[in-house]
């Protein structure tokens, strides 16, 4: 078996070598780390990216194993925001020159909701004379629904896979016609044929995941030549059915730090993209999300949502800055972010370098007949 000096000396990584990597403790994993922190340095610099993220709505038409607001969880109280609420959280993130903002939900499909995003992305557009980048996560939809969305001014989309397993995929979600794995990977297509820069992920820790699951997620991101990345801890919740399975789990701090080498795998694996540091990363580690910083992620998140909705927009259990306000949670991030020696990207929107490379080359070849 190779070891992890050698393969940091790579340009490309076969499945065995992801697995080594992502063992890797010790001197092996500070080597591992340190590498992963010099490619990002190189590939995409030092800027972190902000992103405010609004969870507009809490209300699910399905019932994901693992997730605090499935359907069935008759104990959260459901919300819609209201557009003003939208809209306010939206000029303040332009007001504080955040760049970009994610607007996350549950997944609905009707075709009110449908028009109700678009109308909102236009005024989203309008209200920051077209300087706010969108980002929008709100589960698979058809194909005609992202071209409205993406023509109305959204123009990156986030979809986490959850597994490439197609077992794990169905051990963490009902088998049937509303969870079905073919289609999530479909909406991966659908995304991409709509022009987004699409972002995908997985849990990291879940039951019965397994190391060599974790190295063909990866490989997976790789052959979907995806643009963003945003992976984060599977973390318990307990009135979900995944809760049985918790006498499986690693502990939080092995989840944790499973993660960091995954993040690290990742930015080796395909330096140029933008990866999120996850924000269930905060709820094991206070300095979880800058920790993520230093070893190879390049985007952040800070919440945006009213504070009035915060707690009932509970994935997981011990969510962080469920009381704080946008405004204070603003200033520890920068705090933070600062701390950890990297340079916020104020008021740009920050684009994946990969997704732009790949259209200027498209273009490239266009003109070449
Ligand atoms: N409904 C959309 C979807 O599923 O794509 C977007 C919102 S969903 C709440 C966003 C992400 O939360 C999911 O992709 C999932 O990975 C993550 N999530 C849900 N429950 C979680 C848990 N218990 N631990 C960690 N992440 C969780
Ligand atoms: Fe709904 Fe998304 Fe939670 Fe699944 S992960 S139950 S789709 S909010």
């Amino acid at each position: 078996m190779k070891n992890i000096p050698d393969i940091l000396k790579q340009e490309s990584f076969n499945r065995d070598d992801l697995i080594t990597l992502l063992r890797a403790n010790g001197e092996d994993r500070t080597a591992l780390l340190k590498r992963a922190q010099e490619v990002k340095l190189r590939e995409v610099g030092n800027k972190v990216y902000l992103r405010g993220l609004i969870e507009f709505s809490n209300i699910c038409s399905k019932d994901c194993l693992y997730c605090g607001i499935r359907k069935s969880n008759g104990k959260v109280v459901r919300y819609k925001a209201r557009d003003e609420e939208i809209l306010d959280a939206c000029r303040f993130a332009w007001e504080n020159r955040f760049g970009s903002v994610v607007l996350q939900s549950g997944e609905v499909s009707s075709s009110s909701f449908v028009k109700r995003i678009e109308g909102l992305l236009k005024k989203i557009k309008q209200l920051s004379n077209n300087d706010l980048g969108i980002t929008l996560s709100c589960g698979e939809q058809k194909l005609d629904t992202y071209r409205r969305w993406f023509e109305s001014g959204a123009h990156r989309y986030l979809l986490r896979i959850e597994s490439s397993n197609r077992d794990l995929y169905y051990k963490i979600h009902p088998q049937n016609e509303t969870h079905s794995f073919e289609r999530r990977i479909e909406s991966l297509h659908f995304l991409k044929e709509a022009g987004y820069q699409v972002g995908t992920g997985v849990m990291i820790g879940l039951p019965f995941q397994t190391y060599g699951d974790l190295a063909d997620d990866l490989l997976f991101f790789k052959k979907l030549d995806i643009d963003m990345c945003g992976m984060g801890p599977y973390l318990e919740h307990e009135d979900t059915p995944l809760y049985e399975h918790r006498h499986l789990l690693m502990n939080k701090q092995e989840r944790f730090d499973l993660t960091l080498n995954m993040i690290a795998a990742l930015r080796l694996l395909m330096p140029d993209i933008n990866i999120a540091a996850a924000t269930a990363l905060q709820a094991i580690d206070p300095a979880g999300r800058e920790k993520a910083l230093a070893v190879g992620a390049n985007v952040m998140m800070p919440n945006l949502t009213p504070c009035e909705y915060r707690g009932e927009y509970k994935l997981y259990e011990n969510k962080p800055c469920l009381d704080e306000d946008a405004g204070l949670c603003r200033n520890c991030l920068e705090a933070r972010i600062e701390l950890a020696g990297a340079e916020i990207g104020y008021g740009e929107w920050g684009d994946s370098l990969h997704f732009n490379e790949k259209k200027t080359k498209a273009n490239t070849d266009s003109n070449l007949f």
